[in-house]
């Protein structure tokens, strides 16, 4: 096995024990790059030198001492924090030449813990969508099956991580872009609690729902992850002041007394009959492992797409207004008048799921139409909230599938808009209601194609989601690295 394909917990091992330098493992990651990446095509940017400069700091930092928690690990970033002297695109044409003169809080923190940062990878434009295929720069591709989606948002972060190219990656998640990609790609992600990770540094697209969060090879380097992106940031207004715990002290192989709820919309009609099979077999082993199985229900469940797809398109509206050829990005030079060069920019800049979104969420915000969708939306999205507030009083954590099917082929939806938003379903409900959610690996299908199980939990239980996903990975498996070939 090359050194790419470790854990991050392994390689950290390694390099504590001398067997192995970040140099290396950089490299072999960079020659994972090298071979793969034609067909992968997960990198917007990548920066190889900077990452073994950043490799050899690693190694003389260990060397004496200080290595952090992430000393010398290789880690891709979606191309949507922003990364000081580094391109930052979006995924957009409209930022094609944007450089962030700062670093995102997480990228901070990765970085005062040693990471190395090999580049930033594609994604979906500013997060729109489900597949990463309205990316304006590289469509990454399944590493488990040629000519497969990869999921998105976050399809760059999965692939990057699922091919071997990097150790783990940072992703958003507004509708479900890092959990939906990490099962597409049989990864653990996970959504944290709205309010736990900074956003300070992303590149908001709705920002009552973002949040970052990691995608991993197993559930003890998401811990690891999240012991080092969460917890108050004063630059971030919405950033809870809170105590985080050790969340690798979660990974207790013991979900004696737990009550899991099997929430009864989720499994709806169009869930993919193997998807289901995954999702059984991993209640039936919690179940086995003295788990307590509850059958719940979230009535709300089926207004969730068209709240979410009100909610989001209305704060990108007005998030995007930014993007009008003067403060960032691309301008159009030859416009004759202000009005001309905020069009032509637009126009040129911005692809066409993002003006759609833009069209929606500014008539569901207009005058007149206001107290109809956008107020409308806002008090669904509370008896939502109000949904799982009852469900808690009886479980712990719900389980259901992540999406209703394994990846899809590429090309196959991207004139049916309305095919994919649909197909968010199971995950739009947790940034609604602004809960904690992950993407566990179950199995996969019989055409080789990953599938995951997802985990939701209370407010600031990610600890439980860790604990109840360490039992479902001892059971079932890890998916480990796709042969690409
Ligand atoms: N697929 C959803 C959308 O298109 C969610 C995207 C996300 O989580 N960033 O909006």
């Amino acid at each position: 096995m090359d050194l790419c394909e470790l854990t991050v917990a392994e390689a950290m091992e390694k390099m504590q024990a001398r067997e192995i330098t970040s140099v290396d493992l950089t490299q072999s990651c960079l020659d994972r790059i090298e071979r793969v990446e034609a067909k992968i095509q997960a990198f917007i940017t990548l920066d190889r030198k900077g990452a073994l400069e950043q490799a050899r700091k690693a190694d003389t930092r260990r060397r004496s001492g200080q290595a952090g928690l992430l000393g010398g690990i290789p880690v891709a970033l979606k191309d949507l924090l922003c990364t000081k002297g580094i391109r930052t695109t979006c995924g957009s044409r409209i930022l094609e030449n944007f450089i962030p003169p700062y670093d995102a809080t997480v990228v901070e923190r990765l970085k005062a813990e040693g990471a190395v940062v090999l580049g930033k990878v594609a994604m979906d434009e500013f997060a729109m969508g489900s597949t990463s295929e309205s990316c304006a720069y590289t469509i990454p591709q399944n590493p488990w099956k040629n000519g497969y989606v990869a999921g998105g948002s976050s399809g760059g972060s999965a692939a990057a991580v699922a091919a071997g190219e990097c150790l783990v990656s940072l992703g958003s998640d507004t509708g479900g872009s890092i959990r939906q990609p990490a099962s597409l790609c049989g990864l653990v992600g996970l959504k944290p609690t709205y309010g736990l990770v900074s956003r300070y540094g992303l590149v908001a697209f709705a920002s009552s729902l973002d949040q970052v969060g990691p995608l991993c090879r197993d559930v003890r380097d998401c811990a690891l992850m999240m012991n080092v992106i969460g917890g108050h940031d004063h630059r971030d207004s919405t950033s809870v002041k809170r105590e985080i715990p050790d969340y690798s002290l979660s990974l207790v192989d013991n979900v004696r007394g737990l009550r899991v709820g099997i929430p009864r919309e989720y499994f709806v009609e169009g869930l993919d009959p193997e998807v289901e099979g995954v999702v059984r077999k991993g209640i039936e082993l919690l179940r086995q492992a003295g788990a307590e199985i509850v059958d719940v229900s979230l009535p709300h469940t089926e207004y969730c797409v068209a709240v979410y797809y009100i909610i989001a398109p209305a704060e990108a509206s007005s998030n995007l207004a930014r993007y009008d050829g003067v403060h960032y990005g691309i301008r159009d030079l030859n416009a004759d008048s202000l009005l001309d060069l905020y069009k032509n920019t637009r126009s040129a800049g911005f692809g066409a799921e993002v003006k759609r979104r833009i069209l929606i969420g500014t008539y569901a915000l207009s005058s007149g139409y206001y107290d109809a969708y956008y107020k409308k939306a806002s008090q669904v999205r509370t008896m939502i909230l109000q949904d799982f507030t009852k469900a808690y009083e009886v479980c712990d954590v719900l389980i259901s599938p992540v999406s209703p099917t394994p990846a899809w082929k590429m090309g196959e939806n991207v004139d049916d808009p309305l095919a994919v938003y649909l197909s968010d379903i199971l995950t739009i409900s947790a940034n609604l209601a602004g809960i904690p959610s992950m993407s566990v690996p179950g199995g996969f299908s019989r055409d080789g194609l990953p599938i995951g199980i997802q985990l939701q939990g209370p407010h600031f239980r990610e600890d439980t989601l860790l604990r109840v996903a360490h039992t479902l990975e001892k059971g079932l498996g890890k998916a480990g690295c796709a042969k690409v070939c």
